[in-house]
Order: structure tokens, then C-alpha cells, then sequence
């Protein structure tokens, strides 16, 4: 934690909610390490700070101790404790937070979906500035991610540019804007910020429901740097149909708007290295791949007599924006076209748990269809390795990770051509794109008969043309899906920003 930045290095703060795989719940916790760690490897220092959960995987963190300093927020009137830990994870020097509240924020063994989550990240929001101001530091960019940390933009400006934490300047990424954390605008002011000032159309008051504040709205409007998280992505959230309300506000701001493509982390997933998987392997060896597929296959218990017989794989979380519907018709139609299918996803949503329980205790035992409804990283990768092909249906797709991991780990992607999808996955008999880009079969229409033209030609290749589709396989498999490049364009953002700021204030 005593590492400081190369003399070209920026010293970067990310303030998050998740980061993998300590707390990780979706693509999120991937980006905070994977971009960490791309950044820190480019010279910058990179220091995160996170709360401290229950539940988060304890044994994934390094050194961690608690300092002995103990840092004072305010909330709801008055100060309380924090006790600040410092650990390192996947090398990431790391700040927990652990609010001394009676409500006990962060013990609630879940990371979301409390009644008060508003509460529990608008105090943290405020909590993490506390402790950059009261440690002194002067980092250069502050990056805040989705609306739990949303605050930390109207925070920064309003209260602690003015205390003198003030050398930095703030980007924020929205990795899904379906995710706003609206709320009635009173409930602002127990983070100290000035509900009358921002409750305002050019502020923070929600477009549609004009008693509410959004926290994202907020971060487009006070951040210097707002982000998303592909280049369609971007572009779609512009429009009335694809902004969740907020297309207006981002058209207005859209000079400091801009999609960059997420990568993965090439360290943690890379099928070469991955001990989760039964037999390393790689593009030009993929006897292993064949040998996790017969693994897997066992484990699950699935019938492995046919070595032919596609596997298709899907790991989501399962609510409406993966494309529920269709992922339950994809089950259906592989079986039908003389295929596999696992399933590895769990739902927030009681009613679609309850549904793919159904569809789970259906084919219980079934020789080729399997759902395990859980989160488990072990058996995502071993999936990953396994499979032949990987389905990813998507109503809309900030950027999607699976995709890319899928490819990364020979399984051809079937997606929908929605935002990041549409910047990864390109249609293997798509002759307007190049012969090198073409990776994976797409689809447009959201529907079963979109889902069935672009499964159905995977299957054909796959079967009628095996020595094409190895080419294919081993194709997705030497992609670069690495953060490198996405990297070097945060960090040219972050230095434009940083020399606008100084130019602004050596002219003052
Ligand atoms: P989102 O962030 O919308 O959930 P992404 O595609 O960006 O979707 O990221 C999903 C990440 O979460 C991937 O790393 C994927 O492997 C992982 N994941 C999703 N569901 C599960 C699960 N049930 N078990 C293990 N990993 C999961």
C-alpha cells in the first residue's frame, strides 16, 4: 500500500461496489479488477475501496489488516465510525470500509437488494471521500461505478473540493443503466447533500417521476468523464427507446460521453492456467478441451457416448434483460436439434427462480439437459472449457463478458446483436464483415425464430463441417480480448482530463 505511482503514472482512485472475485455478483466485479489491473501495469497507481461485506470470499484477500486510524463520516445528522482494513487482492491494493451504524450496512450476507440500499451506498459513497481526505491523498481521477457509488460525483464537488480534497478530477462508468437507484428526493440529505440544490431537471432530479432524485443522472451531470461500457452500448442509451429515461441528459452531456468495450481479466480466465479445469489446454492443443467436455459431462451426469455431440452453454444471471424467455426456449430447441445444454445462472427474481426450478426438477435426470441454479465460479469455468457453443440472447447488453470468455475458452458465441454484443460477436456467414472478425452466429429479432435461424446454422457447421468449425474454434481462441487496449483508451481520457484541469487552473 506504500507503492506510489511511476513519475508518468496516474494516481488512480476506483470507489466500487464489487470486485472479483472477493465480491463479485456480476461483470462489474470483473471490470474493477480487470481494468485495475490493466492500469496498474501501465504504471499508474490504482487503490480501490470497497465495502466490507460478510460474505465476501475472505480467503481471496491478501495481508488484510485494520488500521489503526479510524475515520468519521457523516450521515443523517451526525458522525459515525468507519474501521478501515487494507488488504491486496489479484495485487490490487484494496481499502474496506466498515461502518460502525447500528443498521449494520454491510452485514446482511448479500451484497444487493436490501430494502435500504440507498442508505447503506449513499453512506459509503461519503465514507470513501472521507477517508481520501482524511489520509491525505491527492489522487489525479476518482472512478466511480453505477449508482451505488453514483453520490461520490455531486459529493466531491459540493463538499469536498471545498475541504480540500480537490486534485482530482471524477469519471464515471455506467455499466447498466437499467440500474438508477432512484429514490424519494428527501432521502438525499442524509449523505449531506442539499436536496433543494439538486432536486432540479438540470440536476439531479429523476426525468420522469419529478419527487425523485437519480443518482446516475447525478454522476452524467457532475463528473468530467462519464463512460459506458461498449461503443453500441453507447449509442443505444442515447435513444428514447434504449436511455431508461435518460437520453435526454446523456444527449446533453454526450461531449464527455463516450462506450469503451470491457475486456476480460486474460490472467484468471485462461484455459492454459485455469486450475478450476480438469486438463489445461490451449488453441493449438485442444485434445484438453475435449477432455473437460467428458469431464463435465460426468460430473453432471449427463450421457457422454456420443464425443460428437455439441454441448451448449449458458452462465447468466436470469432476469429479463438476459433474455429469459429465449434461454428457456434455447434449452427446448437444442434438445430438439440432438444437442446438450447446461445452465448455470440464479435469479433475483422469485418468479423466474421458481420457473427455472421447474424446468431444473423437469429434466432432473435427464441424459442431456442440465440446470444447476447457483452461483459458482469453480463450475463456470469448467462450463467455459466444456462447452461447444455458448448462448447469450440478450433483450440489451451494456457489454457482456460471457461472450468472451466463451470464445476465450473455444465455446462459439450465439448472441443477439444488441450493445456489447454487437461489438464482439460478429455472424460467421456475414460476408459485408471480414473473414478474421467473423467469431460466432448473431441474431437481430428477440424471438424464438431469431434464436432458431442463428442456433440452427452453429449446429449445421458444427456437425456437417467439423474441420471448419476447429478452424473457428481455434480462431475465438486466439482473439485478443484483453484489457490492454481498453485500458489505453481510460488512460488517454483520464490524461486529457487531468491536463484540461491543469491548463484551467495554471491560467487562473
Ligand atoms: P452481468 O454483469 O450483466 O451479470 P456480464 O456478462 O457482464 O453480465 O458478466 C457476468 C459475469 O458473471 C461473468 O464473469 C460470468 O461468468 C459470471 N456469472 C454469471 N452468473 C454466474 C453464476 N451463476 N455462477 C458463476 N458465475 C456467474
Amino acid at each position: 500500500l506504500t507503492s506510489s505511482p511511476t513519475s508518468s503514472g496516474l494516481h488512480i482512485i476506483f470507489i466500487a461496489a464489487e470486485m472479483a472475485p472477493v465480491a463479485k455478483v456480476g461483470g462489474l466485479g470483473d471490470v474493477i479488477t480487470g481494468l485495475g489491473k490493466a492500469l496498474q501495469k501501465r504504471g499508474h497507481l490504482v487503490e480501490i475501496i470497497l465495502p466490507k461485506y460478510d460474505c465476501m470470499q475472505y480467503d481471496r484477500v491478501q495481508e488484510l489488516r485494520a488500521l489503526d486510524v479510524v475515520v468519521e463520516s457523516y450521515f443523517d445528522g451526525r458522525l459515525f465510525q468507519n474501521k478501515v482494513w487494507v488488504g491486496t487482492v489479484e495485487g490490487l491494493p484494496v481499502y474496506f470500509i466498515e461502518p460502525h451504524h447500528p443498521d449494520k450496512f454491510f452485514w446482511r450476507e448479500q451484497f444487493y437488494g436490501e430494502c435500504d440500499d440507498f442508505k447503506r451506498f449513499s453512506f459509503f459513497s461519503r465514507a470513501a471521500l472521507e477517508l481520501l481526505l482524511q489520509a491525505g491523498k491527492k489522487p489525479d481521477i476518482i472512478h466511480c461505478h453505477d449508482w451505488q457509488t453514483a453520490f461520490v460525483a455531486p459529493l466531491y464537488w459540493d463538499l469536498y473540493a471545498p475541504k480540500g480534497l480537490n486534485s482530482a478530477r471524477i469519471c464515471f462508468t455506467c455499466h447498466n443503466f437499467e440500474y438508477q437507484g432512484t429514490a424519494q428526493a428527501s432521502e438525499l440529505a442524509s449523505c449531506g447533500l442539499d436536496v433543494q440544490q439538486l432536486n432540479r431537471p438540470d440536476r439531479m432530479q429523476d426525468n420522469s417521476t419529478h419527487d425523485r432524485i437519480n443518482p446516475v443522472k447525478g454522476a452524467i451531470v457532475f463528473s468530467n468523464i462519464v463512460t459506458t461500457v461498449s461503443p453500441s452500448y453507447a449509442q443505444e442509451v442515447r435513444t428514447a427507446e434504449g436511455g431508461k429515461g435518460l437520453h435526454s441528459t446523456l444527449n446533453f452531456h454526450s461531449k464527455k460521453f463516450v462506450g469503451i468495450l470491457n475486456g476480460i481479466d486474460t490472467d484468471i480466465w485462461n484455459p492454459a492456467t485455469d486450475t478450476f479445469l480438469k486438463v489445461q489446454y490451449n488453441a493449438n492443443d485442444l485434445k484438453g478441451k475435449a477432455e473437460n467436455k467428458v469431464a463435465l459431462r460426468r460430473h453432471l451426469a449427463l450421457s457422454f457416448s456420443d464425443s460428437k455431440q455439441p454441448l451448449v452453454g449458458c452462465i447468466t444471471r436470469l432476469v429479463p434483460q438476459k433474455g429469459v424467455h429465449l434461454i428457456r426456449h434455447a434449452i427446448y430447441r437444442t434438445l430438439e436439434l440432438g444437442g446438450q445444454f447446461v445452465l448455470l445462472g440464479s435469479s433475483p427474481v422469485p418468479h423466474i427462480q421458481r420457473e427455472f426450478e421447474g424446468i431444473a426438477n423437469h429434466f432432473e435426470n435427464h441424459d442431456h439437459i442440465r440446470l444447476i441454479l447457483k452461483y459458482d465460479e469453480s463450475l463456470s469455468h469448467s462450463i467455459y472449457a466444456a462447452s461447444d457453443m455458448f448462448i447469450i440472447p440478450s433483450i440489451f447488453e451494456p457489454c457482456g463478458l460471457t461472450q468472451m470468455i466463451a470464445m476465450r475458452y473455444g465455446s462459439v458465441p450465439i448472441a443477439r446483436k444488441t450493445g456489447g454484443l454487437n461489438d464482439s460477436v460478429f455472424d460467421f456467414d456475414d460476408d459485408t464483415i471480414p473473414l478474421q472478425f467473423r467469431n460466432g452466429y448473431t441474431f437481430l429479432n428477440p424471438d424464438e425464430q431469431g434464436l432458431n435461424g442463428a442456433l440452427g446454422r452453429a449446429f449445421n457447421h458444427y456437425k456437417n463441417n467439423p474441420e471448419s468449425w476447429n478452424q473457428l474454434v481455434h480462431k475465438d481462441m486466439s482473439m485478443d480480448w484483453s484489457w490492454d487496449s481498453s485500458a489505453l483508451q481510460y488512460e488517454e481520457l483520464y490524461a486529457k482530463s487531468v491536463a484540461r484541469a491543469r491548463t484551467a487552473t495554471s491560467r487562473v
